[in-house]
């Protein structure tokens, strides 16, 4: 393991975005890991991990040390009748970890094919899509402290996952590195498929899913044909999270608009934060190298040399935009650093 100086992280985050950090380390082992603990340039310094960059904006040099997750493997820790456990290191590419489970029959992450990133971030935001998300099939999250290097095992309840949220992006934040995760599968599952757009694609398309990769594929088909490609134009996914609302909220807004979108979720009433930027007018909205994309108004884009801060000041400005028109406070889903 190799620690590099004034590394350049453009090419490891899905923005584009050009930042240096002061230092830079990947690590392939937990060997390495401690080696690296150990080291002075990571006790001295401020502390950024990163998997696939894709769910991250750099707003400036990062003056501290930046690890890049490359642990790597995935094994099968014990088989059942119906059941399987799976166990995969936090370097490895999530949507690799969806074609092991669906390529063997194993239902439960299906749905959440090609979401970008690593097995070590989605325990972060408890990534979810197509009405799936991770604590679904999470058994346990394993991660070392930063300040003792001791490796510490999360139970599921432990990680107090909720929609695009847990506790390493809240109070643990900064404070473990997410080495593996232990998911647990089902060889007798049923295809998901209560989301309307995934319901709609497969009645279109006339498809029958009857194994996860039937599935895998049909929800990998739609993401391609609706999320613009990073890798064509810099994007972290949807920028805010969804706002969840008491009911009198909601019968306020419905006065003023009639046709607001909502969806009972958990018991809790959500807005779709794509319609209130896109009523506020933002959609396919461009100054500069920065946008919202024409499709999909969650979206912030980078049309091509865009700075993190030119993209941090139009986020702003979209929730000041919807803050008055509907008295609604967005959040960021990114990380922004
Ligand atoms: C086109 C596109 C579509 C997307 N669609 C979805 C979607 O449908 N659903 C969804 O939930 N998300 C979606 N995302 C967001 C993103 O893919 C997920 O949040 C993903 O889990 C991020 O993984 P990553 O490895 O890229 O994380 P990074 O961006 O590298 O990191 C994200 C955060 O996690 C921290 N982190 C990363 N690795 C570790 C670690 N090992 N230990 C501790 N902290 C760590 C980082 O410091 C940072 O704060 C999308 C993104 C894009 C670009």
């Amino acid at each position: 393991m190799k620690i590099e100086k004034n590394y350049n992280l453009s090419k490891l985050n899905t923005f584009g975005i050009y930042a240096n950090a002061k230092f830079f380390a990947e690590v392939s082992t937990e060997a390495e890991l401690m080696t690296l603990f150990n080291s002075e340039e990571f006790k001295n310094n401020k502390k950024i991990f990163l998997g696939g960059g894709s769910n991250l904006l750099l707003t400036r040099d990062w003056p501290g040390i930046v690890v890049l997750n490359k642990l790597k493997g995935i094994e099968i820790i014990r088989e059942e009748e119906n059941v399987v456990i799976l166990r995969a290191m936090g370097g490895v590419v999530w949507h690799d970890l969806v074609e092991f489970a669906s390529e063997r029959g194993y239902w439960g992450i299906e749905n959440l094919s090609l979401i970008p990133g690593s097995v070590g971030a989605a325990p972060m935001q408890n990534i979810g899509a197509y009405g799936a998300e991770l604590r679904n099939t999470l058994v346990s999250v394993e991660a070392y402290e930063i300040d003792t290097g001791q490796k510490k095992i999360f139970g599921r309840d432990e990680c107090a996952l909720r929609y695009r949220d847990s506790i390493f992006k809240n109070a643990l934040r900064g404070k473990y590195f997410i080495s593996a995760v232990t998911l647990e599968l089902k060889k007798d599952g049923q295809p998901n498929t209560e989301y309307k757009i995934l319901q709609d694609y497969l009645e279109k398309n006339k498809i029958i899913p009857k194994s996860p990769k039937d599935l895998s594929d049909a929800v990998a088909a739609i993401r391609r044909s609706k999320l613009p490609d990073p890798k064509v134009i810099g994007n972290a996914g949807s920028f805010f999270k969804n706002v969840f609302v008491e009911q009198a909220a909601l019968e306020k807004l419905k006065k003023d608009y009639p046709d607001i979108s909502y969806f009972e979720d958990e018991g809790r009433i959500k807005i779709p934060a794509a319609w209130l930027i896109e009523r506020a007018g933002w959609k396919g909205y461009r100054q500069g190298n920065v946008g919202v994309h024409e499709k999909q108004a969650l979206v912030l884009v980078n049309h091509g040399g865009a700075s993190g801060r030119e993209i941090l000041e139009l986020a702003q400005k979209i929730i000041a935009s919807v803050e008055e028109k509907f008295g609604l406070t967005l959040q960021p889903e990114v990380n922004i650093v």
